[in-house]
């Protein structure tokens, strides 16, 4: 079977945008689930002559609750029973949040590979936002631009590496 990465991060930071970019049109299944509807699309990737899946984890939602912080948690422990490698996706514009920073913590516990992955870095002149996303402690963040399609391959490196 393929190794599997998802992607997880808040509401908006861009990850459906950064999913597509990987998978191109090489989308799996969609999966709804009555209750707590846990909607995770697949798609699979290459990389390096690699084949991936890869989870887009965002359509998460949790019946009766709305707190923003739950929802990501619940991603997170999702994509850690799911995944062998989790991209931990935030937003140049927004910088380390304290959901970011909570998220962080869960993600470490359990022990996987996390790849953080900063989006919204549409230009150069934002290159030096990525500096502070080194404080969730999880190594080089790969700075993206998922609207002008920069940084994927360089994501997908790291990922490559450490599948
Ligand atoms: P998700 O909720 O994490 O899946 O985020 P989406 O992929 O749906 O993107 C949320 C919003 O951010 C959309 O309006 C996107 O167009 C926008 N967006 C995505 N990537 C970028 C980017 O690299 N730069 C900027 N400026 N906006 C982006
Ligand atoms: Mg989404």
């Amino acid at each position: 079977a393929r190794p599997v990465i998802a992607i997880v991060g808040r509401p908006n930071v861009g990850k459906s945008t950064i999913f597509n970019r990987i998978i191109g049109d090489r989308l799996a299944i969609v999966e709804d689930k009555p209750g707590i509807t846990r909607d995770r699309i697949y798609g699979t990737g290459e990389w390096s002559g690699r084949s991936f899946s890869v989870i887009d984890t965002g359509g998460i939602e949790i019946d009766g609750e709305d707190g923003m912080l739950r929802l990501v948690r619940m991603q997170a422990e999702l994509a850690i029973e799911e995944a062998d490698l989790i991209v931990f996706m935030a937003d140049a514009k927004s910088g380390v949040t304290n959901a970011d920073e909570e998220v962080a913590q869960i993600l470490f516990r359990s022990g996987k590979p996390v790849v953080v992955a900063v989006n919204k870095v549409d230009n150069l002149q934002r290159m030096d936002d990525i500096y502070e996303f080194y404080s969730l402690g999880f190594g080089d963040p790969i700075a993206l631009s998922g609207s002008h399609g920069i940084g994927i391959g360089d994501l997908l490196e790291a990922c490559v590496d450490r599948l």
